[in-house]
């Protein structure tokens, strides 16, 4: 059975750079072939640095453009921010109603999320947002976009209801979807220079990039790829 086409894409992650690191070939490749991709990024990203010149809030306007800059590459125009304090993301109800209202609002096939079960591996520590918007967005995703007696303010605000098809999980040790990025790893490279603030030396970057992906692409029988677990929910 030929799948049915993916239309719209909802990435939901903690910090600007998220979309990109672990999806930006995805992303690209999905605007390529006709998808509407979203961003909803959870936190305003005002702790991620170790320059002592900037200010939380001249930290938080610059990587809102930073994050603008690098969508554009990717074909990505829209972009919901959340504003949430960085590095304090707690995954209540609050926060899992704010992403079942993105997720009403843009109706998704596919929804793009943090691994929240990630919690470390040999060289690793996630950071706690990632796994707190993880979790929310799985819990947006299951039961409370889907059902109408939860959250039933969204429906008051007239956000019907909605079944996302799949999520594909970033950061996840053991990826079983693999995604042939190839022909688009220089746009990646592109869109993660443009987060200028996160990055030293750009061409240290590019070759880190490339080794990530050449070493998922292995697994796959694929130069260069991007790794995701997929969860395919019923219909
Ligand atoms: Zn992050």
């Amino acid at each position: 059975m030929i799948p049915p086409p993916i239309e719209r894409v909802l990435v939901v992650v903690a910090h600007p750079d998220d979309p990109e690191f672990p999806a930006a070939g995805t992303i690209a490749t999905l605007t390529d072939g006709g998808a509407v991709v979203t961003y909803v990024i959870v936190t305003d990203g005002s702790k991620g640095t170790g320059d002592r010149s900037l200010t939380g809030p001249a930290l938080a306007a610059l990587r809102v453009d930073e994050q603008r800059a690098a969508a554009r590459v990717l074909g990505v125009e829209d972009i919901v921010f959340l504003g949430l304090p960085d590095g304090e993301v707690v995954a209540d109800l609050a926060l899992r109603h704010a992403i079942t209202r993105e997720i009403r609002r843009h109706q998704p096939d596919i929804v793009i999320t943090h691994d929240p079960s990630t919690y470390y591996t040999d060289t690793y520590v996630n950071h706690p947002d990632h796994r707190a918007v993880g979790q929310a967005t799985l819990e947006a995703v299951f039961p409370t976009a889907r059902d109408f007696l939860n959250a039933p303010h969204l429906l008051a605000e007239g956000l019907e209801v909605h079944k996302v098809r799949e999520v594909w999980l970033t950061i996840n040790p053991n990826p079983d979807h693999i995604v042939d990025i190839s022909a688009v790893i220089d746009r990646k490279i592109t869109a993660l220079h443009a987060h200028r603030s996160q990055f030293g030396d750009p061409d240290a970057l590019a070759q880190r990039v490339r080794e990530r992906a050449a070493t998922i692409g292995a697994a796959g029988g694929l130069a260069l790829a991007e790794g995701f677990k997929r969860i395919v929910l019923p219909a």
